[in-house]
């Protein structure tokens, strides 16, 4: 089994191109944040402090994201290869992650960092929107749906946008990946392939499927 981790910062296309890979390929993605929001989303004590944390910007503890990661490859040990999808977000969590592969006899194969500039970052966030039903992501500035107001992928008709999309808790988020999550490039730097993330959706999942396949 494949271990390969999408490494880069909110609103570089992780979420929409682990999306594209597990459609091409017998992969399965994890995505912590969308596991952390379908949690807040729930009316228990639990999930309502997992929506202040989701809305303040900071990062859940590392022991209980770890916590679910090891539980959700544990479930999907039988997959051709797991996609990380914002997840390790820093070293304590990327050398725990390797424990628990290494433990498997698994690895880390490959780290995909995700390159492109702050500019297009806050243009992608402040547009993304999202299906209800499938978890399709869309962007009102550059990939809208095909039929205004129904999913490309399910037809529904009932769309979101994030909570954590809201400008003031963008600027936190992105200083906190540039303190946690940056310092991961050098932990990676035998394993990353840099992607330029300026191009277009299908541009970029080319490359990433071409380094898979
Ligand atoms: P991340 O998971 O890294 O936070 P997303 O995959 O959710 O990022 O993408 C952020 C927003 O940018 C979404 O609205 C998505 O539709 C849009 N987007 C993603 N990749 C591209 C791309 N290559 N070109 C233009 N828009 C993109």
């Amino acid at each position: 089994m494949k271990n390969i981790v999408l490494l880069g910062p909110p609103g570089c296309g992780k979420g929409t191109q682990a999306g594209v890979i597990v459609d091409k390929l017998k992969y399965v993605k994890v995505s912590t944040g969308d596991l952390l929001r379908e949690l807040a989303k729930e009316d228990s004590e639990l999930g309502r402090k997992t929506n202040k944390i989701l809305m303040s910007g900071v990062l859940i503890s590392d022991e209980e994201v770890n916590r679910i990661i090891e539980n959700f490859c544990n479930q999907n040990i039988t997959a051709d290869g797991i996609i990380y999808d914002g997840y390790p977000r820093n070293v304590l969590q990327a050398q725990s992650l390797e424990q628990f592969l290494n433990s498997h006899s698994l690895a880390i194969d490959l780290v995909f960092y995700f390159d492109l500039s702050e500019t297009t970052l806050i243009k992608r966030i402040t547009g993304r929107y999202a299906c209800n039903h499938c978890g399709a992501i869309y962007n009102e500035f550059y990939s809208s749906t095909i039929k205004p107001g129904e999913c490309d992928n399910c037809g529904s008709s009932s769309f979101s946008k994030r909570t954590d999309d809201l400008v003031a808790t963008l600027v936190e988020r992105l200083n906190v990946y540039k303190k946690s999550t940056s310092p991961l490039l050098e932990y990676y730097k035998n394993k990353i392939i840099k992607i330029d993330a300026e191009k277009s959706v299908k541009e970029v999942s080319n490359s990433l499927l071409s380094y898979l396949r």
